[in-house]
């Protein structure tokens, strides 16, 4: 497949390829939001006590996909806000679960097919799955056009796919076999790194026999695994319906849910940065105290989490909060409360660059202890044209922002600031410092509420039209009738 742009970025702090366990908490902090969800439909009480996989809330908006409790425990809803906190935790009892009553009514009307799904859903199994261009939850009764499933994830500090998979091929495998069977014709993608790495060796093997399923190969190269831009270099089109994306944590939940039956309650996730001592893989279930892991895995206090990959994360309030249900990895780095002296002007033997304008370009493989101070203020851009050449999507950064900078949003829009995927990989390289990505999130915001409030403006037009005209024939009814009546020869009453 042929894909455009990309960087490689070498910072210090990749986690190690082993999981590593942490201890259990003594409490748990869930919270009743996460990137795509927002857990509105709280279904247990204060005090109410449950257990492990019970459904604690869900999210109407998004075909009601529940926010399972990692462990048993008592429920404390008044603790912190928007979190369940779940306290005297006990050891998780691993029992099959299924929602016994629903199932003859789902049996009933879609068959085994939508049993699988339904029990996908509610297993917690079908969270790890998107649309690979809007990025939503895709429905769980829908029909895909294609399925995407990437072993990779190449942005510093997420979850790598070789450290979910080991020794978990087989249920890797066993999860693919489940996921066709839901399927009738549409094809499977499986990307895979480069034809000659060992892990895409050991994967191969595995698969060899799947015909439906199709292999692509990419090379390691941030961010192409972002589905969106796998969709695009597949061919695929929006307007032909959902594609089904799914990484292979989600590949591994849907063995665990339609094989054995059991919540999917635990992720592998990196945690990783220049700040952290060792940065490893860690098993963690939702709610686990952030505060906690910063502080297993750090010293100092001047530090900033992230949840998420260093260029696609969000910054986060360790304080009194924990894990949501889709982190991926945590990501610290240093946090200088100092401004550096003359920082700007330093030759750079420990700094990298895009440009490869610093000293550090003489070195071979240099990894850069990244913190985050800016050394330097942000500048005008200088049409380096450095962003253009890493944009994945083929669209122009420095124009776009340009366009912004003039308020142009037409203009904008007709450059296709849509297709920004949000891979951060603009801002990363802009020598002038601009917040490229950001800019075009906003921008993207703004144009679809405008295109909306033209839409509900042109819809209010309409039916005032129709209004309008519907008056307007009511009124000529009823002077054609009076028209008539008047006309009408009267009777002679015979007197
Ligand atoms: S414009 Fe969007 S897709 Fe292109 S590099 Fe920037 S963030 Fe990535
Ligand atoms: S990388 Fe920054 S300075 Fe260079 S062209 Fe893009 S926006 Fe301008």
């Amino acid at each position: 497949m042929k894909l455009r742009g990309g960087y490689n970025i070498t910072l210090e702090g990749r986690p190690a390829g082993v999981v590593t366990k942490l201890p259990e908490p003594q409490r748990l902090c869930i919270p009743l939001f996460s990137r795509r969800f927002n857990f509105s439909e709280v279904l247990v009480t204060d005090g109410q006590v449950v257990s492990d996989g019970d459904t604690l809330a869900t999210d109407p908006d998004n075909y009601s996909v529940p926010l399972l409790a990692p462990r048993g425990g008592t429920v404390r809803l008044n603790d912190t806000d928007n979190h369940i906190v779940l306290e005297d935790l006990a050891c998780p009892a691993g029992k099959a679960h299924t929602p016994e009553k629903d199932l003859p009514h789902i049996v009933q009307k879609m068959g085994s097919a939508g049993l699988k799904r339904y029990k996908l859903l509610t297993l917690g199994a079908w969270q790890f799955f998107s649309d690979a261009f809007t990025g939503d939850l895709p429905d769980p009764m829908g029909k895909p056009q294609a399925v995407i499933i990437s072993t990779l994830s190449l942005e510093p500090y997420v979850a790598r796919g070789d450290v979910q998979l080991l020794n978990r091929l087989l249920q890797f495998t066993r999860g693919l076999e489940h996921l066709q069977s839901l399927l009738e014709y549409q094809p499977i993608y499986l990307v895979l790194p480069d034809i000659k790495s060992e892990f895409a060796t050991r994967v191969r093997e595995q698969i060899r026999g799947y015909a439906w399923a199709k292999l692509i190969e990419i090379p390691m190269k941030y961010p192409y695994d972002n589905f969106n831009i796998l969709a695009r270099g597949l061919g695929l089109k929006g307007a032909d319906g959902p594609v089904w994306s799914v990484r292979t944590e989600g590949i591994l939940a849907v063995d665990r849910s339609l094989t054995v039956s059991k919540p999917c309650l635990v992720r592998i996730l990196a945690v990783g940065g220049p700040a952290v001592k060792n940065p490893v893989h860690v098993k963690l279930m939702a709610g686990y105290p952030t505060d906690s892991i910063v502080d297993m895995f750090t010293e100092g206090d001047c530090l900033r989490a992230i949840n998420g990959g260093m260029l696609s994360g969000e910054a986060i309030n360790t304080a009194k909060s924990g894990l949501d249900t889709e982190a991926r990895g945590i990501t610290i780095l240093s946090e200088p409360k100092e401004r550096e002296f003359l920082g700007f002007v330093r030759p750079g033997s420990d700094r990298a660059s895009y440009s490869g304008c610093f000293l550090s370009s003489f070195r071979s493989k240099f990894s850069e202890r990244l913190t985050t101070a800016l050394r330097g203020e942000g500048r005008p851009c200088i049409s380096c044209n450095y962003c253009e050449e890493v944009c994945p999507a083929g669209i122009m950064p420095h124009l776009l922002h340009k366009y912004l900078y003039e308020d142009l949003i037409e203009e904008l829009d007709e450059a296709r600031v849509d297709l920004c995927v949000q891979c951060g990989l603009c801002s990363f390289v802009c020598p002038s410092k601009i917040e490229l990505k950001q800019q075009f999130l906003e921008a993207i915001d703004l144009i679809a509420k405008e295109k909306e409030e033209a839409r509900l403006e042109k819809e209010a037009a309409e039916k005032r039209a129709q209004e309008e005209a519907a008056r307007r024939e009511a009124e000529e009814a009823a002077a054609n009738e009076k028209a008539k009546a008047d006309d009408a020869p009267v009777e002679d009453s015979g007197e």
